[in-house]
């Protein structure tokens, strides 16, 4: 029987693991991945990500992994035009996916959490009352698996198999509105994070590991079966509508394919119930356009952890400490959530770019 198991060991389940074996308890971390997996896009982390990271004692390892912090984040909508302002000397990172990730599981690792890899989890046990206990599954040889535990954390992604299994009440549903197509190219001069709004179309680019320039384009939802069809058109397309920056591009060189990504839609869930709680995209899910994930998926890593730490080590109510935790999660980002969607929409005027300026507290201090 361990203290708690996390399913799901990537952005939320991998500190919030390590959270809790720092504090000393046993823990045990289920992927169905061999983690960190194959190359994937790079992500950009700013302001309270990487003040945890900072904190979890890992930024040394972040910058050692070569991902160049960076200074500068710019949003243009036609003429409009606003830098966010960074604070308390922290940089924003854009790491490789798999870079980032093998960073935080080893990191769990190191701390003593048990990262069990290729197992997939079916299901979760429950005692008499309903309780979750613990969960089961299958490793990836086909054999069954059953593990116990005082509390089961679901940090399984916004297709959350725990989520589903204890019927977490989904609530502030919004659509689907992007999708996206993510790219790389070498020897392109990117200052910063650069944020471009055009009409129905988005463009992000920065500089991540390796020299490598990440450009994501953004396009609505539904065009995403058309658009895949020939993206080497649409893309060039779509870049035309920023001449600074195609040329820059057209100075670099494209290497390798497109990755498509499909947005499903944006939620709330409840995040606890007797012997569970769901982290990261499990609980919490919105469009990236703003790149807020991780920060809230770190977030839930350090309150999930301390709350279940509070309970553990002094006896108070798990469910009351967790409670208050998720007013407070959907209270700090409920205009991030609102302004996400409103910049899904891929209508951004100047005057949105001035009041995201607003937002900035809540992504960068
Ligand atoms: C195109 C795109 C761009 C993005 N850009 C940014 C950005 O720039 N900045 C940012 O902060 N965020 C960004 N995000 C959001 C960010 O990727 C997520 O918020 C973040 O990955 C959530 O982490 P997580 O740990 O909750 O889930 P995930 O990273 O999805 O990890 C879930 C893990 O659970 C495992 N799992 C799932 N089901 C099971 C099961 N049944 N049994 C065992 N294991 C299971 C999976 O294998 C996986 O390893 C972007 C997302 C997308 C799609």
């Amino acid at each position: 029987m361990f203290d708690a198991i996390v399913v799901g060991v990537r952005a939320a389940g991998a500190p919030l693991a390590m959270n809790l074996a720092r504090e000393g308890y046993s823990v045990l971390g289920l992927d169905r991945d061999t983690l960190p997996g194959p190359p994937r896009p790079a992500q950009a982390l700013t302001g309270h990500a990487v003040h945890r990271i900072q904190r979890w004692g890992l930024l040394e390892a972040l910058k050692a992994t070569g991902t160049p912090p960076m200074w500068k984040l710019t949003m243009t909508a036609g003429e409009g035009l606003v830098e966010l302002p960074f604070r308390d000397d922290v940089a924003a990172y854009c790491p490789r996916r798999d870079i980032l990730d093998r960073l935080l599981v080893d990191a769990a690792r190191e701390d003593g959490v048990e990262v069990r890899e290729g197992v997939s989890v079916t299901g979760v046990l429950r005692d008499d009352s309903g309780r979750v206990t613990g969960v089961e599954g299958v490793t990836s040889d086909g054999t069954p698996l059953r593990e116990e535990a005082r509390i089961v954390i679901g940090a399984d992604g916004r297709k959350s198999r725990i989520a589903e299994a204890v019927q977490a009440r989904t609530y502030n549903e919004l659509p689907g509105r992007t999708c996206c197509f993510a790219g790389t190219w070498r020897n392109v001069a990117v200052e910063g994070i650069e944020a471009y709004f055009l009409s129905r179309r988005a463009i992000i680019v920065y500089p991540t590991n390796d020299g490598i320039t990440s450009v994501s384009v953004i396009f609505p939802n539904e065009e995403y079966e058309r658009i895949k069809q020939d993206v080497d058109t649409e893309i060039e397309r779509t870049l035309a509508g920023v001449p600074g920056l195609a040329l820059r591009l057209r100075c670099g060189k494209h290497e390798g394919s497109w990755w498509g990504h499909r947005w499903p839609g944006a939620y709330y869930r409840d995040l606890h119930g007797p012997g569970w709680a769901l982290a990261g995209d499990a609980g919490f899910l919105k469009d990236p356009i703003l790149g807020q994930g991780i920060n809230d998926a770190f977030r839930d890593a350090d309150r999930i952890a301390r709350a279940i730490h509070q309970s553990f080590s002094g006896g108070e109510d798990l469910d009351g400490l967790l409670q208050s935790y998720q007013e407070h999660r959907d209270e700090v980002t409920r205009m991030i959530y609102q302004a996400s969607d409103e910049f899904a929409q891929l209508l951004v005027t100047p005057s949105m770019l001035t009041s995201i300026a607003n937002y900035a507290d809540a992504m960068l201090a």
